[in-house]
C-alpha cells in the first residue's frame, strides 16, 4: 500500500524495559517493538501495556508498574516523534503533529491489591484502560488460566465501576470466561480485548466466543487480533491464519470494530513474517489486497482511532 497508518493496541515493551540496559530508541535483536521498528510499521498509536509477573507480592507488583510507567516517561513519551495520549484532545494535537501516540494500559490488577485508589492514582498518572487479571486469579477476578474459574469478587465489580467513571477501558483479554460474562451483566456500556482471537477458529482459552465477540461489536467496543501464533492455529502458523481469524469476525459483522494487538515483546510463539512491529508493511500490503485499501486502512487504523474517540475522556 503507498500510504497507511497502524494502531497497535498491545505491546510488552515496558516490560523489556525494566533491563535498563535495554534502549526503546535503538534497533536491535532485543526489541520487537523498537522505535525504529514502529516508525518502519507506519505504527501511528501504540498502547504500551503494564505487565508484572502475577506471582509476585502485591507490594512487588506495585512497585514494578511504577517503574515501567516510569521506563514509558523516561524513554518513550519523551521522544519528539511520540507523544503520550491521555484525552481525545491530546488525540487531535498527535493527528495535526504527525507524531506516534503512545497510551498506556495496564494487563492485570493484581497490583492494585482490590483497592481503588490504587487505580485512581495510575489512572492520574495517564493510564487509559485495565484488564482485571493475567492467566491467573488475583483479588478481583479469576483469569483464564484457572480451572475454578471464578468470576468478578466484590473488589473487581468495584473496580469495573471506577473504571467506567473514569472513562478508562474495560479489556476482557486473559480473563475467565465466567469474568467476562459478570462485566457484561453488571455493565451496558462499550469493553474492547486488546489481544485475542476467535474460539471458534481456534479452540483456546485465550480467544473470544462468538457471543462475546457480537457484544463487543453490539456495544461499539473493539477487538485487537493478536499475532501469538499458538493463539491463531495448532502447529506453526502464518499470516493466512491470521486472516482466517479476521475472516470470521467480519462475517459476525466486525468491519467496523475489529483491528490488531500485535503482543510484540511478549509473545513466545511469533508468526513468520509477523514477528515485529516493522513487519506491517507486509500486513498492509497483504491486507490491501485480499479486502481492498478502504478496509485494509480501516482494519490497520481506523477502527481503533474511532473506539479512542468514544472512549477517551475529553
Ligand atoms: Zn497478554
Amino acid at each position: 500500500m503507498q500510504s497507511w497508518l497502524v494502531a497497535d493496541a498491545h505491546v510488552d515493551v515496558l516490560m523489556k524495559l525494566l533491563d535498563e540496559k535495554i534502549r526503546f530508541v535503538e534497533h536491535g535483536p532485543e526489541l520487537e517493538a523498537s522505535l525504529p521498528s514502529l516508525a518502519a510499521g507506519h505504527v501511528a498509536t501504540q498502547v504500551f501495556a503494564l505487565f508484572v509477573m502475577p506471582q509476585a507480592d502485591a507490594g512487588t507488583q506495585l512497585h514494578d508498574v511504577l517503574h515501567e510507567i516510569d521506563a514509558f516517561y523516561q524513554q518513550v513519551a519523551c521522544v519528539p516523534t511520540v507523544r503520550m495520549v491521555k484525552s481525545r484532545s491530546d488525540l487531535r494535537a498527535v493527528r495535526s503533529q504527525g507524531q506516534m501516540a503512545a497510551i498506556l494500559s495496564l494487563e492485570g490488577g493484581g497490583c492494585l491489591r482490590g483497592r481503588v485508589e490504587v487505580l485512581r492514582m495510575l489512572n492520574e498518572l495517564g493510564v487509559r484502560g485495565m484488564g482485571l487479571t493475567w492467566n491467573d486469579a488475583n483479588e478481583l477476578a479469576d483469569g483464564c488460566g484457572e480451572l475454578r474459574g471464578g468470576g468478578l469478587t466484590r473488589a473487581g465489580r468495584a473496580v469495573v465501576r471506577e473504571l467506567q467513571r473514569l472513562s478508562m477501558w474495560i479489556d476482557l483479554a486473559h480473563l475467565h470466561d465466567t469474568g467476562v460474562r459478570d462485566i457484561l451483566r453488571i455493565t451496558d456500556g462499550p469493553v474492547m480485548a486488546s489481544h485475542a482471537n476467535a474460539r471458534a477458529v481456534h479452540e483456546h482459552r485465550r480467544n473470544l466466543t462468538d457471543d462475546v465477540i457480537r457484544e463487543i461489536i453490539r456495544r461499539d467496543g473493539w477487538m485487537g487480533l493478536t499475532f501469538e501464533a499458538s493463539f491463531l492455529s495448532d502447529g506453526q502458523a502464518t499470516v493466512e491464519d491470521v486472516f482466517r481469524h479476521l475472516d470470521h469476525v467480519l462475517t459476525l459483522g466486525g468491519e467496523h470494530h475489529v483491528g490488531f494487538g500485535s503482543d510484540f515483546d511478549g509473545t513466545s510463539h511469533p508468526v513468520p513474517g509477523l514477528a515485529r512491529s516493522g513487519d506491517y508493511a507486509n500486513l498492509a500490503d497483504q491486507l490491501a489486497n485480499r479486502y481492498g485499501e478502504a478496509l485494509a486502512k480501516r482494519l490497520l487504523f481506523d477502527n481503533f482511532e474511532d473506539f479512542l474517540m468514544r472512549q477517551l475522556p475529553a
